[in-house]
């Protein structure tokens, strides 16, 4: 008997001709963050669900929590590998069932080699029976706590006795890359994840204010980057420096639009980061009406600043459902450390929450963009943040 991760994939089963390469990309990523936790062994593709075999000795809670992070992962569960031989199977279910948490339990068997002897149901009634017999649990075939499950190809039986809901969605690099705007609070990083769970490649980006930020963000962010990195083994950074800019605009524009022209100018530097990148548009953390710059009029007139589609994942969202997935995914509690926010450098009490594009343009008429973003995007700091092997 071996003990494996059965890992089930999610939308990928549904991309026909393409299949074979989103599963190749959900193994190469499976691989690099399996050696990133310091877990060595094997990635296979096992009909339609992927195995990983950890090496002698290593340490399969810590696996599994690595997987549960890649998109593309629909669930993960540890398992047994047994001859597909129905003593072994039972042997395997009872073994599993007796490390599963407390409570009822049902059985259920998927059969892709048709050539066992017993069908789906009878087998899970013989499996079921053991398992009653040696665990003394109810069954329950509605609403059990622990469900014990067989999966049957020529080759193997993986029994596993309850399964954990991974990211699902689709493995980072099964679309382009955007640059996601992390600004150190509780949005952006789950709006960052939300796009790396639809497949795409992230490249964060920071705009720094280094005269009126301390070193406190950039540590958030960095710590930030190094959960989300999870979903693919690591996720470049760029830190730009702002306050040329902020310095700039404060000079140029009144108060109550300042905090506009602030965002108008990161996309303006961000324009020019996308080409090098390659990027194809980018992710923030705006939700409609949350704050005075997320009127649907000053969107506008901020998004009218970007060059390409700007993806905010959250802008239906309510602040509630948002901080139970900063929760979820780990972001919160680094989300939550205070820091000093950039955007509300010298900005009005009352800030306009009214403004549309042609105002903003004449109110920015006196600023030097082409110089502004030229330095800006001299002095941007590049490095790839991995992932963080503490916070499994
Ligand atoms: P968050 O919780 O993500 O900070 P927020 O509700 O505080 O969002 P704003 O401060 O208005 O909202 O920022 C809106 C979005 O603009 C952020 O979600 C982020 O994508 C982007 N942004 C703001 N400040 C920065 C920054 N300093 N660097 C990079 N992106 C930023
Ligand atoms: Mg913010």
């Amino acid at each position: 008997m071996e003990r494996v991760l059965l890992i089930h994939y999610a939308e990928i089963g549904l991309k026909g001709g393409n299949r074979h390469q989103f599963l190749r990309r959900l193994e190469d990523r499976l691989r690099q963050v399996l050696t990133i936790a310091g877990v060595t062994g094997t990635v296979a593709l096992q009909s339609s669900r992927i195995i990983v075999q950890p090496a002698e000795g290593q340490d399969h809670g810590r696996a599994l929590r690595a997987v549960l992070r890649v998109p593309g992962v629909a669930s993960a569960a540890l398992a047994r590998s047994v001859e597909p031989e129905l003593e072994a199977i039972k042997e395997a279910a009872s073994e599993a069932l007796a490390e599963a948490r407390p409570g009822t339990f049902k059985v259920e068997t998927r059969r892709a080699d048709k050539q066992f002897p017993l069908n789906s149901i009878q087998l899970s009634q013989a499996v079921g029976g053991r398992c009653a017999a040696t665990s003394q649990r109810g069954v329950d075939v509605h609403n059990p706590d622990v469900v014990v499950r067989v999966e049957l190809t020529r080759t193997h039986a993986f029994v596993s006795a309850g399964r954990e809901p991974g990211p699902g969605g689709l493995p980072v690099g099964s679309t382009t890359r955007l640059l996601a705007m992390l600004s150190g609070g509780l949005d952006s990083p789950v709006a960052t994840w939300m796009m790396l769970r639809r497949g795409a490649r992230v490249t964060g980006v920071h705009f720094h204010n280094r005269s009126l930020q301390g070193a406190a963000v950039l540590e958030k962010i960095e710590d930030l980057a190094g959960v989300l990195a999870w979903a693919s083994g690591k996720l470049p950074l760029a830190v730009v420096p702002f306050e040329s800019c902020q310095r700039a605009i404060v000079a140029a524009v009144p108060a109550p639009y300042r905090m506009i022209v602030y965002r108008r100018a990161m996309f303006r530097i961000a324009n020019r980061l996308a080409r090098i990148e390659r990027a194809l548009g980018f992710i923030t953390g705006d939700s409609l009406g949350q704050v005075a710059s997320q009127t649907a009029e000053n969107l506008c007139t901020i998004h009218a600043a970007a060059e390409l589609p700007v993806y905010a994942p959250l802008i239906g969202s309510d602040k509630v459902e948002i901080m139970q997935r900063a929760r979820q995914i780990g972001t919160y509690d680094i989300s939550i450390r205070p820091h000093d926010d950039c955007c509300s450098f010298l900005v009005a009490k009352h800030p306009a929450v009214k403004s549309t594009p042609a105002m903003l343009d004449e109110l920015e008429a006196g600023l030097d963009w082409e110089a502004l973003v030229e330095e800006a995007v001299a002095k941007t700091a590049r490095h790839a943040v991995a992932a963080d092997p503490d916070v499994l």
